[in-house]
């Protein structure tokens, strides 16, 4: 019989770092490939290494052995292999929480609804800015969350006017900054000065492990 598969850059267990679900333990999934190459990428070996053949069931066997309930699907980006949307619904189906984390490029709208969308919308210091679809941000459910990466100033107020265009407002928008490139009590101060209703999201993983691979 047929059976669905996926390329795998590699599958590890970890404290989630980042969204509204930071502090979780959680199964990441990260798919091989990405259509952008952004400038602060820090992982870059999802697309540079060729990765392995997995089939869909083998990851839904692997995420059901870890006794967790969370289990977040990231990249690269996921969605350029169309059998992640076959994943996404079947560990949905298991009752898993599911974070689709994608790069803003592609359309979320065939994201099985039950799933959270963490939706980056690449910012001008990502040199990936023009390759937002930014239909996305009229798509997302109720659940979904927004990342804007701000590397600068300028991303700051780039990231504040779209917030202002498309009207997104409350705790699931998330402001990260950039490491390397901003200081994360720069970014606070900003936020607080105006008053912004959004939410530091911090890497807390990179916190607790630094740059190591597969935490
Ligand atoms: S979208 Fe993500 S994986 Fe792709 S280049 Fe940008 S930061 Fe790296």
């Amino acid at each position: 019989m047929y059976e669905k598969t996926l390329r795998v850059c590699e599958t590890f267990l970890s404290i989630q770092g980042e969204s509204t679900f930071s502090g979780l333990p959680c199964f990441f999934i990260r798919l091989s490939n990405c259509n952008l190459r952004c400038r602060y990428c820090d992982t870059r070996y999802a697309y540079e290494e060729e990765g392995f053949c997995e089939t869909i069931g083998s990851l839904v066997s692997m995420a059901l052995e870890t006794n967790l309930r969370l289990v977040e699907i990231t990249g690269g980006e996921p969605l350029l292999q169309e059998n992640s949307l076959n994943l996404i619904r079947e560990l949905c189906d298991r009752d898993f929480t599911v974070l689709v984390e994608t790069n803003g490029s592609m359309n979320i709208d065939p994201i099985d609804p039950r799933a959270v969308v963490i939706l980056d919308i690449k910012t001008p210091g990502s040199g990936f800015s023009d390759y937002m679809d930014f239909e996305n941000l009229t798509r997302l459910r109720a659940h979904d969350e927004v990342k804007f990466v701000i590397t600068d100033r300028a991303d700051y107020e780039w990231a504040k006017e779209i917030l202002h265009r498309y009207k997104l407002i409350g705790d699931r928008i998330l402001f990260s900054p950039a490491m390397g490139y901003i200081e994360p009590q720069k970014l606070s101060e900003w936020i607080i000065m105006d008053r912004l209703n959004v939410r530091l999201n911090l890497q807390l993983h990179r916190y607790i492990f630094g740059n190591r691979r597969g935490v």
